[in-house]
């Protein structure tokens, strides 16, 4: 073994021996061996008992991200090919081709691949890189990427606030060829236009998927609500599936031009209403105007950024959790969602609670969700369980 090795505080072993894989600069008692940062290190207890290998970086709060158990690794281009090909494999296992063809195929750490995310998009590829040690092996990375998915074009979008905690520079661009940035996936037998370049995040929320699928069994005939619609997701998949009508809305002009073309393009252009303002707003105003509807959708960005905003945030989802209740016809359903991983399922669900005492209705559960199966949660590694989705039944 001749990476440098890392030596943690007395008992600061037991998070990574049950699967958690960072380790806090806090925790690290000393390294010996040059480590430069982003190399790797052998990662071992205070007593010298071998616990994994990981990348370092001593200038963020994690300081080491693990990436193998196997004392014998070598952390090469053959190592991230075969961490691909392994995660490649199973998301073959959870979709059709002519249904779903965009789905995530590296989701970080759960994925045992620290600090990368990996969207493919049709023939396309999505990169976020996230932290140094993998900012340092992207060639590397990117030609497991290119010979295993053989993709047309690989787009980079690595502008993500995080990366300054690792003391890196955003940047967008082009990776590997080049092409048309605006794509047009299949999900769930539908189409949408993802724009990678100037879209959020990678291009296309993946993660809700399967909760716009559930939206099925709900619609027939319905009046729809959709907030913080991006794209137009939820609300194309409403109609497509029966409801009558739905209103779209989103603060960004540039999200509700690519909803428009997703409704055209899917054949329901006539049976959709854009509205570009702020949600907080328009419940109120509906509200006072005694709109009424059968289903609302509520897929705000993470309100909780940072643990200490906490607070601000639950007054953030009362408050549309409790509009939204107001707006719903008796029996109405609300699909309401959370992507802020600092709040747990159980203390949203609380929220909502108080929603709904305030707002005089009662709540059935009818369906507890989470995100979709290509962005795996690693048990050990509560991080990775980030978006709640309830489906309710409004009284
Ligand atoms: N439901 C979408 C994803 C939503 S992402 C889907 O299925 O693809 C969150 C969206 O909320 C973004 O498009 C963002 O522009 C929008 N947004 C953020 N704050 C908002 C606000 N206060 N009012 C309306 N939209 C907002």
């Amino acid at each position: 073994m001749d990476y440098p090795r890392l030596r943690l505080k007395k008992g600061k072993e037991k998070r990574l021996l049950s699967g958690h894989p960072w380790v806090y600069r806090t925790e690290v008692d000393a390294v010996r061996g040059p480590a430069e940062p982003g190399d790797v290190v052998a990662v071992e207890t205070h007593r010298g008992k071998f616990l994994g290998l990981g990348y370092y970086n001593p200038h963020s709060a994690i300081a080491v991200r693990m990436l193998s158990q196997d004392p014998k690794e070598r952390i090469d281009a053959l190592f991230f090919a075969r961490r691909v090909e392994e995660a490649l494999l199973f998301r073959l296992r959870l979709f059709k081709e002519e249904e779903t063809n965009a789905f995530r195929v590296v989701f970080g750490e759960a994925d045992f691949l620290p600090g990368l995310i990996v969207d493919k998009f049709g023939p396309y590829l999505v990169v976020q890189v996230l932290t140094l040690g993998m900012e340092k092996r992207k060639r590397e990375v990117l030609e497991a990427l290119v010979s295993i998915l053989r993709p047309l074009g690989v787009y980079e979008r690595s502008d993500v606030e995080v990366r300054k905690k690792e003391g890196l520079e955003l940047r967008s661009g082009y990776l590997w060829g080049s092409f048309d940035p605006r794509i047009i996936i299949r999900e769930n037998g539908l189409s949408f236009v993802v724009d990678v370049a100037e879209g959020q995040k990678t291009g296309h929320f993946l993660d809700q998927r399967e909760n716009r699928l559930a939206l099925r069994r709900y619609v027939q005939e319905a009046r729809v609500l959709d907030c913080f619609s991006y794209s137009g997701g939820f609300g194309i998949h409403a109609l497509v599936f029966g409801a009558r009508e739905v209103v779209a809305v989103d603060i960004s002009e540039r999200a509700l031009a690519l909803a428009r073309d997703n409704a055209r393009l899917n054949g329901v252009g006539g049976a959709i209403t854009f509205l570009a303002a702020d949600v907080f707003e328009t419940l109120r105003e509906f509200a006072k105007q005694k709109e009424r509807f059968d289903l609302v959708i509520l897929d705000p960005p993470a309100f909780v950024k940072e643990r200490e905003t906490l607070a601000g945030a639950l007054r953030g989802y009362k408050d549309i959790n409790l509009f939204a209740m107001k707006l719903l016809n008796p029996s109405g359903i609300l699909i309401t969602s959370s992507c802020s991983h600092h709040l747990s399922e159980e203390k949203f669900l609380a929220t909502i609670e108080e929603a709904a005492s305030d707002a005089g209705r009662r709540l059935q559960v009818l369906e507890r969700r989470g995100q979709a199966q290509d962005h795996p949660v690693l048990l050990g590694y509560p991080e990775s369980r980030y978006l709640k989705c309830f489906i309710l039944r409004v009284l």
